[in-house]
C-alpha cells in the first residue's frame, strides 16, 4: 500500500472538514478506511417473475405504464398518486406517497422500473424507487452501508465510489499468482470494485472469496510469522528435572492416568525440557482430568527448582483447586499457597514474602495472583484455567511480570478446533479426548415446567438414597439482581418442599467467606440440596451430587448448559440432568433436544457455534476473537483452514522470504510489526 491509501478523506471531492470529522467518528480516517468499509449488505433490484414476488418484499418489477397518473392530495403538503401498469400480461397497480412531481414524467406507452414494498393480494407495489425504462442489468445489487452522523447511505455509497474511480486501480496487488489461479481469485483490484459495485451476484460472490481468504490468510501469516520470531528469538525457560520422579509422581497417584492423560502430560513435558516457550492450550471436556495434569506439570517445575502459579477465575474454583492440590501432593514436600482476593493483611503479607524468597513452590489464585504486590522469585510455569475467562491483557500481564515462563492454558469449553486455530493460532493445542474409565453417562431428560413436583420426588428419592442434587436457577440476561433474587425464591420454595433435608443456597452476592461455607456444607453433605445460580458452572468438584435441576434451561447456551452438567456424573453413581424448559421457537426445542442425545462436549460446541454464534464462546470482544472486516469465522471456517495451512507452509518455505512474489505479503508482515517481536495485535 503506498501513501496514498493513508490520506485523509478529506482528499476526495464531496468531503469537507464536517464529513471528514463525521466519517471519523465512525473509524473512517483514510481513503483505505473508506475502501474496506465493506457493504453489510445488499438490496437485491433483480427482477423476478411476479409469482415469484413474496408479500411484503422489497421488490423490482419492470413494466409498461397503462394510465395517466392519478393523483389525489391531502392538504398542502401530501398527495398519492397512483398508476397501473402491465407486468408480464398482468396489470398492478403502482403508488406513489408525495410524489406527485413525478406526474409529469411519467406518460401512458412508458416502460418503467420500479423499487417498493409489494402487497401480493392486492398486486400493488408501493415504490420507494421510481425509474424510466428497462432495468439497468449491471445495477441489481446495490450495497447498503452502516453510516454516522447525518450521512445518508447514498452518501457513502457516493463518497466509496468516488474513492474507488480515484484509486482502485492503484491497490497493489497482494497475492502470489500462484494462488490466484489455484483459487480461480479475482485481483485485488477487481475485487474492491466488485464488492462495492457488483453487477451481479456471481461476480459479488468471487470478489468476496478473494477479500475474505486475503484477510484470514494475512491474520494467519501473522500469527505464524509471530510463533516463528518468538521461537527463533527467545529462548523460553528450559526446565531440568528427573523424569523417574515425575514417573514416581504419577504411579502414586490414587487412579492410573488415561491414555489421553497420558499423551497430554507427554507434550507439555518435552515443551518444558524444551528450550523453546511453551505456549499451549489443553482442552479437555469437564471431568476428564485437566487439574490432574496440570498438577504433574506443576511437580515437574518444582523438581527443576522453578515455581508454579495457577490462576483460575473465581475464588470458589481457587479454593477447591488448592484442596486438591494439597491433596495430590500430600507426600512430598512441595510447598502449595492460596492467593485470593479475601486473603489480606498479615496473611497476605507473609504469604507474598513466601513467594517472593521462592519458599513456596506452588501459588493457586484468582486475578489476586497478577496484582502489583505479588513478586516471584523465579516464576517457570503459569497455567491459567478456564481460560477463556481471562482477558488476553490479564493473562500478558502476568507474563510480563519480568519473567518468561512456560504457559499452558486449560479449558473446559471445548472450542471448536476452527474456532481454537483463529483465536490461538499463534499456539500449540492439546486436547484430553476420553474420559477417566467407569464414568456413565449422564442420563439427561427434558421436561416442561409442570413435570416439577415429579422432578421434585425424584430429587428427593436420589437423596434418601445418600447422594446429592444441584437445582440451578433460571439465568436473567444482563441482571445479577434478578438471577439472585430468582435463587432466593426457589430456595425458599424448596425448603417447604425438602422438610426432611437441608437445601442451600449459593449466588454471588454472598461473601467469599459464605460462598466458602455452603460449599464446605455442600462438599461434607451436611446440606443435601443446593440451590445456586451459574457460580457452580465451572470446575465445582462435588462427587456425591448425582442429579441437577436446571431451571429454564433454554435460555443457556449449549455449552453452558454441558458445563453445569459436567458438575454431576463425576463418581461411580448412576447421574442425571434435568432440563425443565418450555421453548417457544423451534431453535430452542432442537438445543433440549441436542443436550438429551449428546454427551460429547465437543460436539456440542459445534452445534452451539452453529445455533448462536461464536459469542457464545467468547462473550465479549476483548475474548480475543479478532476482529475480521469482512471474514467470518462461523460461515468461513473452510477458508480458515484452508488459509492456515497456506500460511504455514508459506511461512516454512524458503521462497516466501525471499521471492518476488511473495514481496506484497512480506511487505504486509513488515508493516504489521510482527518481524521485529512486536505484540499481536
Ligand atoms: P477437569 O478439571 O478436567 O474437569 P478434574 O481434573 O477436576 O477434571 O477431574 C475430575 C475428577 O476425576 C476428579 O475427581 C479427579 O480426581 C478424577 N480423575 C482425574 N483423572 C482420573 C483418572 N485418570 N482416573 C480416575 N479419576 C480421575
Ligand atoms: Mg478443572
Amino acid at each position: 500500500m503506498n501513501d496514498h491509501f493513508y490520506q485523509s478523506v478529506s482528499v476526495l471531492n464531496g468531503i469537507g472538514e464536517e464529513k471528514e470529522k463525521e466519517l471519523q467518528q465512525i473509524g473512517l480516517e483514510t481513503v483505505f478506511d473508506l475502501l474496506q468499509h465493506f457493504p453489510y449488505r445488499y438490496e437485491n433490484h433483480e427482477v423476478q417473475p411476479i409469482e415469484q414476488l413474496r408479500h411484503d418484499d422489497r421488490v423490482t418489477i419492470s413494466g409498461v405504464v397503462q394510465t395517466e397518473a392519478a393523483v389525489r392530495y391531502f392538504g398542502k403538503k401530501k398527495s398519492r398518486m397512483m398508476i397501473r401498469l402491465v407486468v408480464e400480461n398482468i396489470l398492478v397497480s403502482a403508488v406513489f406517497f408525495n410524489r406527485a412531481f413525478l406526474k409529469n414524467k411519467i406518460n401512458r406507452g412508458d416502460t418503467v422500473t420500479l423499487t417498493g414494498k409489494w402487497d401480493k393480494h392486492k398486486l400493488t407495489i408501493t415504490v420507494q424507487d421510481f425509474k424510466q425504462g428497462e432495468p439497468d442489468p449491471t445495477k441489481q445489487l446495490e450495497a447498503v452501508y452502516s453510516v454516522g452522523g447525518s450521512i445518508t447511505v447514498k452518501q457513502m455509497r457516493r463518497f466509496i465510489q468516488t474513492t474507488l474511480q480515484m484509486y482502485a486501480e492503484y491497490i497493489p496487488e497482494n497475492m502470489p499468482a500462484s494462488i490466484l489461479s489455484a483459487y480461480k481469485l479475482p485481483l485485488r483490484s477487481e475485487a474492491y470494485w466488485s464488492i462495492h459495485c457488483p453487477k451481479n451476484k456471481e461476480e459479488l460472490k468471487h470478489a468476496r472469496r478473494r477479500l475474505v481468504y486475503e484477510e484470514l490468510l494475512l491474520f494467519q501469516l501473522k500469527m505464524q510469522a509471530f510463533k516463528r520470531q518468538e521461537r527463533l528469538s527467545k529462548s523460553g525457560m528450559s526446565h531440568r528435572f528427573d523424569e523417574d520422579k515425575v514417573n514416581d509422581f504419577i504411579h502414586q497417584l490414587p487412579f492410573s492416568l488415561t491414555n489421553a492423560q497420558l499423551r497430554v502430560t507427554q507434550e507439555i513435558m518435552k515443551d518444558m525440557t524444551d528450550s523453546l516457550k511453551m505456549n499451549r492450550l489443553l482442552q479437555g471436556d469437564v471431568g476428564s482430568g485437566k487439574t490432574v495434569v496440570a498438577s504433574v506439570a506443576m511437580y515437574a517445575a518444582y523438581l527443576s527448582g522453578n515455581q508454579s502459579a495457577l490462576m483460575v477465575p473465581t475464588e470458589i474454583l481457587a479454593e477447591q483447586h488448592f484442596e486438591a492440590l494439597r491433596d495430590l501432593f500430600r507426600e512430598g514436600n512441595v510447598n502449595i499457597s492460596l492467593l485470593t482476593g479475601s486473603v489480606k493483611g498479615k496473611t497476605r503479607r507473609l504469604r507474598n514474602e513466601s513467594i517472593e524468597n521462592g519458599e513456596t513452590d506452588i501459588v493457586v489464585g484468582t486475578h489476586a495472583l497478577i496484582q502489583e504486590d505479588v513478586k516471584f522469585k523465579h516464576l517457570g510455569l503459569v497455567i491459567t484455567d478456564e481460560q477463556h475467562r481471562f482477558g488476553v491483557t490479564q493473562r500478558r500481564t502476568l507474563q510480563e511480570k519480568g519473567y518468561d515462563p512456560d504457559v499452558l492454558f486449560m479449558t473446559a469449553t471445548p472450542i471448536p478446533r476452527t474456532l481454537a486455530i483463529s483465536v490461538f493460532g499463534d499456539m500449540d493445542v492439546s486436547a484430553i479426548d476420553e474420559l477417566p474409565a467407569g464414568r456413565k453417562p449422564v442420563e439427561t431428560y427434558w421436561v416442561k415446567h409442570d413435570m416439577l413436583e415429579r422432578i421434585l420426588r425424584f430429587i428427593e428419592k436420589q437423596v434418601d438414597q445418600g447422594r446429592q442434587a444441584y437445582v440451578i436457577c433460571p439465568l436473567i440476561e444482563e441482571s445479577e439482581t434478578l438471577d439472585v433474587q430468582n435463587a432466593i425464591d426457589v430456595h425458599a420454595q424448596l425448603q417447604q418442599f425438602f422438610v426432611r433435608h437441608h437445601v442451600g443456597l449459593m449466588h454471588g452476592r454472598l461473601t467469599t467467606e459464605e460462598k466458602e461455607q455452603v460449599m464446605d456444607s455442600f462438599s461434607s453433605n451436611k446440606i443435601q440440596i443446593l440451590v445456586s445460580t451459574t457460580v457452580v458452572e465451572v470446575g465445582v468438584n462435588v462427587p456425591n451430587a448425582t442429579t441437577m435441576l436446571i431451571y429454564d434451561a433454554d435460555r443457556f447456551g449449549l455449552s453452558q448448559l454441558h458445563q453445569l452438567r459436567g458438575r454431576v456424573g463425576r463418581a461411580q453413581y448412576q447421574s442425571y440432568c434435568v432440563l425443565m424448559a418450555d421453548p417457544k421457537g423451534e431453535t430452542g426445542q432442537e438445543r433440549m433436544k441436542i443436550m438429551q442425545e449428546t454427551e460429547d462436549g465437543f460436539a456440542l460446541s459445534e452445534k452451539d457455534l452453529e445455533l448462536r454464534g461464536p459469542g457464545d464462546f467468547f462473550g465479549s470482544k476483548q475474548s480475543g476473537l479478532p476482529d475480521f472486516k469482512i471474514a467470518d469465522v462461523v460461515h468461513d471456517h473452510k477458508a480458515l483452514e484452508t488459509a492456515r495451512q497456506d500460511a504455514a507452509a508459506m511461512i516454512k518455505s524458503e521462497a516466501f522470504w525471499r521471492d518476488q512474489t511473495y514481496a506484497g505479503l512480506r511487505q504486509y508482515l513488515e508493516n504489521s510489526g510482527v518481524l521485529d517481536g512486536q505484540k499481536l495485535d
